[in-house]
């Protein structure tokens, strides 16, 4: 059984397509996104990067673009004012005075600082900027964090596809130093060798992904091109293509 807010999900992927079997596809969908997701704790239970980053290892930091999804990744929303048990929310409200409850990824205040203090921190949204903007404001309120925000608009859409081409983030780094980090594994398709697949957060109280990713991007500083290393350790493009896209967000 799916939860509902992973058809509200769904809805947001593809909001033109009405799904003609809505659990089927939200069944494909939610493997999908776990099949991807779940990269990254293999990663973290693996040796891999150590051994790739020593290769290709240079004397020189070199200050990587950090291009963060919002949507379960660092928090998950519910369009409700509706409290429970979660301990870390925020309460957001829209310009039509909408109440949006936001739960905050464990750990998702410091993930910024660090990140802000060691990389160019760029946010990337397939949501609408309405919608974005004031949960974005709360994460960072002093707006020191992220250089610039991308949404729905900035999204390469193809055949019902919302997908992140990085190449509209207006940076100085080369792709060599560029990282997405998303739960959408349909995100990745323009780029697939700078993809940081991260699992979906909804509420998980124990969920410690971003300590995973931190310690990714710190290796990733020392390595002259990241995407050779995101390759060996992710095989992104090789997952991307085997995994079953649910059939309604590629048809055209
Ligand atoms: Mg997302």
């Amino acid at each position: 059984m799916l939860p509902d807010f992973f058809r509200g999900i769904l809805r947001k992927l593809s909001p033109s397509k009405a799904p003609v079997d809505l659990d089927e596809q939200a069944r494909q969908a939610f493997e999908a996104y776990n099949v991807v997701g779940h990269l990254l704790y293999d990663y973290g239970n693996s040796a891999v990067l150590a051994r790739v980053v020593e290769a290709q290892a240079q004397p020189v930091c070199i200050r990587l673009a950090v291009v963060l999804d919002l949507d379960e990744c660092l928090v998950h929303t519910q369009y409700s004012s509706v409290n429970y048990d979660y301990p870390d929310v925020m309460h957001v409200a829209l310009s039509d005075e909408e109440i949006l409850t936001v739960n905050k990824r464990p750990g998702v205040d410091a993930f910024l600082s660090t990140l802000a203090a060691n990389f160019d921190v760029y946010l990337f949204t397939s949501a609408d900027e309405g919608y974005a903007n004031p949960i974005v404001d709360m994460l960072d309120p002093c707006a020191k964090i992220f250089k610039k925000r991308y949404y729905y608009d900035d999204c390469v859409h193809e055949n019902g596809l919302n997908m992140k081409d990085l190449k509209c983030i207006e940076m100085t780094q080369s792709l060599a130093h560029v990282v997405l980090i998303d739960n959408n594994p349909l995100s990745f398709l323009p780029q697939p060798s700078n993809a940081v697949p991260i699992p979906s957060f909804f509420d998980n109280m124990n969920d410690h992904a971003l300590a995973i990713v931190l310690d990714l991007l710190l290796t990733l500083r020392h390595v002259a091109d990241v995407r050779p290393c995101l390759d060996q350790v992710f095989h992104i493009d090789q997952v991307l293509q085997d995994i079953q896209i649910p059939t309604f967000l590629t048809e055209p």
